[in-house]
């Protein structure tokens, strides 16, 4: 199929870009990368009367060293981010798991959150890390967190007339576990599992990236991996079943690569 007409804008500044979404609201999508968005025209699941191409925003790219943290902009490419070295090494970990290497030279950080894909290493990154969402429209500005951000597969908090700017990490050095299973390299994780200090997050098993509060709990009290731990992220796991895992699978291998990852933090 072919997708259906569209005027195509490419502004030069996040102003030109804001006036276009302004303007067109509903009718207007932003284009980033095209790794999700380019099929979802092609099979016409979208049909924007306006495509925004973010490519030429300056204000829109590059990873900031914060007093706080990392400040990612949200065009910047997974590759820019292989590339730029001295990013803490959960980062590299889990952009490894995205697609394949072309994906990565056109997928960005921001299209990936945007399309909130239950099993997308990003939105489970900032579930996890407790990150920031910077969004802006012609009405102004404001933040979210990750999780007010998540609402929904495929569905962020973000109005029609609104771009997200960046992305906030807070310092995330030290010691984590990231795994996942998944059928052939480079494919979306069946499901998977991030753990960073006492903070445990599921992904690609459930609606959004799921933080299994009890499994935390168990880890603050002094708890480690093992039986309890496995029982605890089964119970407490949303697991859905689709035509690639059962709900049952995806529980119990869930539970098992929390074990992993909270064992690869604690053995780091
Ligand atoms: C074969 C293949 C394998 C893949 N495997 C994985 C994988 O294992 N893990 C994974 O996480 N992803 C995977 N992806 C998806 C890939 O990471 C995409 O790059 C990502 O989902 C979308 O990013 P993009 O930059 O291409 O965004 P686009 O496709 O251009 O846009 C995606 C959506 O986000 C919106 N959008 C983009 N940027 C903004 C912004 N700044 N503000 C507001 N809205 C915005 C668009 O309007 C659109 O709705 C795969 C893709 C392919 C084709």
């Amino acid at each position: 199929m072919k997708s259906s007409p569209f005027d195509y804008h490419r502004p030069e500044s996040l102003a030109e870009a804001l006036s276009l979404f302004a303007e067109w609201g509903e009718e207007a999508r932003a284009l980033a990368g095209g790794q999700s968005l380019v099929p979802m025209l092609a099979m016409r699941l979208a049909r924007p009367a306006v495509l925004v191409d973010l490519a030429r925003i300056p204000e829109l790219r590059g990873v900031t060293k914060t007093a706080g943290g990392w400040r990612i902009g949200s065009m910047t490419r997974e590759v820019e981010l292989e590339r730029a070295g001295g990013l803490p090494p959960i980062i590299a970990a889990a952009i490894s798991h995205i697609g394949h290497f072309q994906i990565r030279t056109q997928g960005t950080v921001g299209g990936s959150l945007v399309h909130l894909d239950p099993a997308g290493e990003w939105p489970a990154l900032s579930v996890l890390l407790e990150a920031t969402l910077e969004l802006v429209s012609s009405r102004g500005s404001r933040r979210l967190s990750a999780r007010e951000f998540a609402l929904a597969p495929m569905l962020a908090a973000l109005e029609p007339d609104e771009l997200l700017v960046a992305v906030q990490l807070p310092d995330c050095g030290g010691p984590f576990g990231f795994a996942e299973v998944e059928r052939r390299p480079g494919d979306f994780a069946l499901v998977g599992a991030a753990c960073h200090g006492s903070r445990v997050v599921a992904f690609g098993t459930g609606r959004v990236p799921q933080r299994l509060t009890g499994c935390e709990a168990h880890l603050a009290a002094g708890g480690g991996p093992g039986l309890e731990l496995r029982k605890l992220a089964e119970d407490e796991m949303e697991a859905h079943g689709d035509i690639h895992a059962s709900a049952a699978y995806r529980r119990q291998v869930g539970a098992r690569l929390v074990e992993r990852v909270v064992g690869a933090a604690a053995a780091a």
